[in-house]
């Protein structure tokens, strides 16, 4: 069969078959390196998203693709039921070397929803297994994005994706995220980060904390708060909570884990050890598809001794994608990008933070390392969002990429409406680069403006 031709300039359809709205419709991408894209005509866009805060590392990585060709020719896919794998066993060692002690049994995948949908099927798993069978509800908060597939679905507060598939769904219990930045409360922030914490227990007594299996949350937001950072005295305090009611805490690293913020886990920032890790995105780091649930040996050992984690997709472990995941890694140690992520975080925030009193409508930027975030609002002293007729979310976006930068954007702030937009450049990211971002950005805002 023959190949369909390329569409003719001007044509504003998708370029194949492919399935997406045509907003999204952009220009060809030729080829990736470093923290550059270049589209089919040559021209340069800076990936300050890191696609959708994936590439950690960068393009086109030496040490991955030689370590990807090394594999490829060795063996590409063996399957798990027949034959265990050097690369899946040398990743999990070091991931459990990574995380938090205790946190050491890994359960690969093949993205960050499938990494939620272990994580949750394995705590249900648990529960059975401990006759602990009235526990299946799983709190999380409003707004949070924690993946598409109905499980993880049915545990994001985002209305607008979940609405269409209610029906099929066991729509699970929210609190609200810690927005402690918003409030106008006169409180201190150690007194509000414990305020959002206890809305935690306050749910686990309404729902019957009989009935209550797990927690989830983001330690470190993602799209859907941008870059949310709660109070220091949330996160303990969540812990605490937890463990008294026999709760388990899952945080969702899918954004947040992999080093992005300085330390590889988000959850690393305040010495919390949750019960189940998911982790994705900068695991494969964009050059494979790959994901973990990472837990503790005393969850998983009941499951197993009861007969087995009812649960695996197929692609699971395997050796390329392990190998490629080995490869990022030791990427990150061999150029301590983990270090360059807090030092250039700590210099892009100061930046972006720089930009207030030029741009008034600039509200909050927040964020750890490089998962850094900028709300806009139409008053600074109220935190009022702007109206929503000007899309400033989707404009800025834009007007960027117009100019050459990729930014990432999705409207949502607490219960309700606001305009925000990420900049997470590779972790590789230089000073000079960060110039090269920000000489885009004010271009960008002053266009904005
Ligand atoms: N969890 C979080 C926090 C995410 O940011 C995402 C994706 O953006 C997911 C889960 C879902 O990951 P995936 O799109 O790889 O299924």
């Amino acid at each position: 069969m023959a190949t369909p031709a390329a569409p003719a300039a001007g044509d504003n359809r998708p370029p194949s078959h492919l399935f997406y709205q045509a907003r999204l419709r952009r220009p060809l991408a030729s080829r990736a390196e470093g923290i550059y894209i270049w589209d089919e005509t040559g021209r340069r866009v800076i990936d300050g998203s890191s696609g959708a805060m994936v590439v950690n590392i960068g393009h086109g990585n030496p040490r991955v693709l030689e370590a990807m060709k090394r594999q490829m020719e060795a063996a590409t896919f063996i399957y798990r039921l027949h034959f265990e794998n050097e690369p899946a066993e040398r990743l999990a060692a070091a991931l459990a070397d990574r995380c938090p002690a205790g946190l050491d049994r890994v359960f690969f995948v093949s993205g960050g929803s499938e990494a939620v949908e272990s994580c949750l099927k394995l705590a249900r798993q648990y529960a059975v297994a401990t006759g602990q069978g009235s526990r299946f509800k799983v709190i999380s908060r409003f707004p949070s994005y924690h993946g598409s597939t109905l499980g993880a679905l049915s545990v994001t507060g985002h209305a607008a994706f979940s609405a269409p598939f209610a029906p099929m769904m066991h729509e699970m219990p929210k609190i609200p995220a810690p927005t402690a930045y918003l409030d106008r409360d006169g409180l201190d922030m150690a007194a509000r980060g414990r305020r959002y914490a206890d809305m935690l227990e306050d749910e686990i007594r309404r729902q019957g904390p009989e009935t209550v299996l797990a927690f989830i949350m983001e330690p470190i937001g993602g799209a859907s708060t941008g870059a949310l950072v709660a109070p220091d005295t949330y996160y303990p305090r969540i812990r605490e909570i937890c463990d008294r009611y026999g709760v388990l805490l899952i945080h969702d690293e899918v954004m947040s884990g992999a080093g992005r913020t300085g330390r590889y886990l988000g959850g690393d920032h305040w010495g919390i050890t949750p019960d189940l890790v998911a982790l994705s995105k900068g695991l494969g780091a964009g050059y494979v598809p790959l994901g973990a649930m990472i837990a503790s040996e005393k969850l998983v050992r009941p499951v197993l001794d009861a007969g087995g984690f009812q649960h695996g997709f197929t692609y699971a472990g395997n050796p390329l994608a392990s190998a490629a995941g080995l490869a990022v890694l030791d990427e990150i140690d061999a150029h301590d990008l983990m270090g360059n992520a807090a030092r250039m975080g700590a210099l892009l925030k100061a930046r972006l933070e720089a930009l207030k009193p030029r741009f008034p409508f600039i509200g909050d930027v927040r964020g750890k390392g490089l998962l850094l975030a900028v709300e806009f609002v139409s008053d600074p002293e109220t935190m009022a969002t702007l109206p929503r007729e000007l899309n400033a979310h989707a404009r800025v976006v834009d007007l960027a990429f117009e100019r050459g930068l990729i930014i990432y954007s999705r409207r949502t702030r607490g219960g309700i409406d606001g305009d925000h937009f990420l900049v997470c450049p590779p972790m590789i990211v230089t000073a000079g680069e960060i110039d090269e971002i920000m000489a885009i950005l004010d271009d960008t805002l002053l266009a904005l403006a």
